[in-house]
């Protein structure tokens, strides 16, 4: 996640919410791995994503992500033989084409309004770096050996204690045995110690959903980074792990309603402002914010199972089947490049290699080498009054 949606694209841009995905993000806010960041950041920033609902229009970089998602979304659509870097060339074009049909203005967020007319044309050199990342991809794993079972999947699930938890998986596997494997797209490069903590967090967050959705432990998680050459973090979760999280968001939701209650959102300056859409509404830059506007009201229907279905296995069922093998291309050939015009992928040269693990771990894994997978502890959470501890 970490892109926008293809229809929050679209919403942004054109306004009227006709996609039932936007419908839900619409409905009373939920904790999400992102608006839980967010709070967990800057109070005042989730105000006004969550509560004020402010408009952010997106960035190049978010947009390419929101095509590079889309394209890998409906690759998985096809038939499996069909999962061929070819397609998703094409797919790139169609998608993008879908996009501008809508939006035109999107075009804007990728061509400056002023440039020199002998400049590299800004569209082509975006384009392309969107069919780089897509050809990392393709280095990563091939996408014919892959069996998947849902592909931008809205989870809204509720804690025991009434926590609202919404997100959107990029994919859910289904292997032997039943086995979990949901993975996440990144078109970002892999964070370094500095921001495993956040990227834990989201993955803990997708796993608890999952197990109370599903009543099973996912037995894998993998974060999929397609910038910088590529590289995936893995994670293989427990039950007891989990339900030591599930008071971590306790504590921030309770958080939130307090200052829902008091309308005290404090902001909490750091490196993020830097990229803050709302910092000349921030009283720490000098801005003030509008009235608070109280918490949203309830639309639409109440949250269901997008599984639709009680968990009926018990908690902490014992994996049978876990994944953790790259799968092999079928026929042992290696994909071909994507994209005779995009650019060559920096470093693209697939990891190889999974770093040593133990499914107690509780650490993201890393395909790459390098860097000791554990990070700095979460920060506080700063709220009216105290602070959180993660
Ligand atoms: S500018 Fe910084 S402190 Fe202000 S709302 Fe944004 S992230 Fe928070």
């Amino acid at each position: 996640m970490g892109s926008p949606s293809l229809a929050s694209v679209n919403e942004q841009a054109a306004g009227p919410v006709t996609d039932p995905e936007v419908a839900a993000e619409r409905r009373r806010p939920a904790l999400s791995p992102s608006r839980a960041a967010d709070f967990k950041q800057c109070p005042l920033l989730y105000r006004f994503r969550a509560v004020d609902r402010l408009p952010e229009p997106p960035g190049s970089a978010a947009l390419r992500g929101t095509l590079v998602h889309a394209v890998l979304e409906r690759l998985f659509d096809l038939p499996a033989p069909e999962r061929l870097p070819g397609t998703a060339r094409v797919l790139l074009g169609r998608v993008w084409a879908e996009l501008v049909a809508a939006a035109p203005e999107l075009v804007e967020v990728v061509v400056p309004a002023q440039r020199a007319p002998e400049a590299p044309d800004p569209l082509a050199e975006w384009f392309a770096s969107a069919g780089a990342l897509l050809e990392v991809y393709f280095g990563m794993e091939d996408p014919r050996a892959v069996e998947s079972e849902e592909r931008e999947l809205l989870v809204e699930t509720e804690l025991a204690s009434g926590v609202p938890l919404r997100g959107y998986l990029d994919r859910l596997d289904v292997g032997a045995g039943g086995a979990l494997r949901i993975v996440d797209y990144k078109t970002g490069a892999a964070p370094r110690e500095s921001g495993e903590g956040r990227a834990l967090f989201q993955m803990k967050f997708y796993a608890l959903a999952l197990l109370q959705l599903r009543g099973r432990v996912p037995e894998e998680l993998r974060l999929v980074y397609l910038g910088a050459g590529g590289e995936e973090l893995t994670y293989r979760p427990d039950e007891g792990e989990l339900r030591r999280f599930e008071r971590i968001l306790e504590a921030i939701w309770a958080a939130v309603q307090e200052a829902d209650r008091t309308g005290e959102f404090l902001p909490s300056t750091g490196p993020g402002c830097g990229w803050c859409a709302h910092k000349a509404l921030c009283p720490a830059w000098g801005g003030t914010p509008p009235p608070y506007p109280g918490w949203p009201e309830l639309r639409g229907t109440a949250p269901t199972a997008p599984f639709g279905t009680t968990p009926t296995a018990p908690f902490g069922t014992t994996p049978t089947a876990p994944f953790g093998t790259t799968p092999a291309a079928p026929g042992g050939t290696a994909p071909a490049a994507l994209g005779a015009t995009a650019p060559a992928a920096p470093g693209s040269t697939a990891p190889t290699a999974p770093s040593g693990t133990t499914a107690d771990n509780p650490a993201p894994d890393r395909t790459a080498p390098g860097r000791a997978a554990s990070g700095p502890p979460p920060r506080p959470v700063p709220v009216a009054g105290g602070m959180i501890e993660p």
